[in-house]
């Protein structure tokens, strides 16, 4: 559960300017795979492709085996789980934020499994202050505290795949750096972990695929990689 196949996908906005040009690539379930590239190189357009935002003109996405044309948008919202960029957290405590959108028997099983394997702690670092207001009248968070909040929100919703998209992100390294030990610690081996970036800043990625001018240039573990230049 939670494997992607892109098979020779080529994809643009406009005819007249192609953006993705016959890439391919396997991330295996559980592992954690890197998008690598500068701006513009076409990693956030390959995380809309797999939410279907748009579909691909030529090759083919596979989600599990499946042809993600084939896949209900219902079931990929569920087996997706995106870490947003910039998180707005509402004027309540934090664990209203993290709790935010699941309110079903179901939600709250899920929770309570993440909670007894220590998910708060280890993501948000600030278990402590769970109980604790934030936002206007309340404790101010910092960018990466905020988007700890979003990682807890997000995993705890026990999807396949997550997305981290810091394609953009506003946040300085060695913060990014830190939200992606937690998030790759609370992944490991279970769930998929996809992170854009736009540069090679990424510890612990299994793989990376390096983007330029949406071709695949360069890809493998990080040991691979380095021993290239
Ligand atoms: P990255 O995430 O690597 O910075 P993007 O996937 O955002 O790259 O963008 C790849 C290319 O696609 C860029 O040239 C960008 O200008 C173009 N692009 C992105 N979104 C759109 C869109 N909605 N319509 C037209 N062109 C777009």
């Amino acid at each position: 559960k939670g494997m992607i196949e892109f098979s020779n996908v080529s994809f643009h906005y406009t005819p007249a300017q192609p953006i993705l040009q016959n890439v391919s690539f396997v991330v295996p379930p559980g592992q954690t795979y890197a998008l690598v590239g500068p701006s513009g190189a076409g990693k956030s357009t390959i995380i809309r492709l797999l939410f279907r935002f748009y579909d691909v003109q030529s090759g083919n996405i596979k989600f599990d085996g499946q042809d993600i044309t084939k896949v209900t948008q219902k079931s990929l919202r569920r087996a997706i789980g995106v870490v947003p960029q910039d998180t707005v957290l509402f004027n309540n405590t934090i664990q209203y934020n993290v709790r935010y959108g699941r309110v079903t028997a179901e939600d709250e099983e899920v929770e309570a499994a993440a909670t007894a394997a220590d998910i708060h702690e280890r993501i948000m670092g600030f278990p402590d202050k769970y109980e604790t207001m934030v936002g206007e009248r309340g404790l101010k968070l910092s960018g990466g505290e905020k988007q700890r909040v979003a990682i807890a929100r997000t995993v705890l919703k026990a999807p396949e795949i997550v997305l981290l998209d810091e394609a953009t992100s506003a946040l300085d390294t060695q913060t990014e750096r830190n939200i992606q030990t937690s998030l790759a610690k609370v992944c490991e081996r279970r769930t998929t972990l996809i992170v854009a970036h736009r540069l090679s800043t990424i510890i612990h990625a299994d793989q990376i695929l390096v983007l330029k001018d949406g071709e695949v240039v360069e890809r493998g573990t990080h040991e691979e990689l380095l021993e290239l230049d």
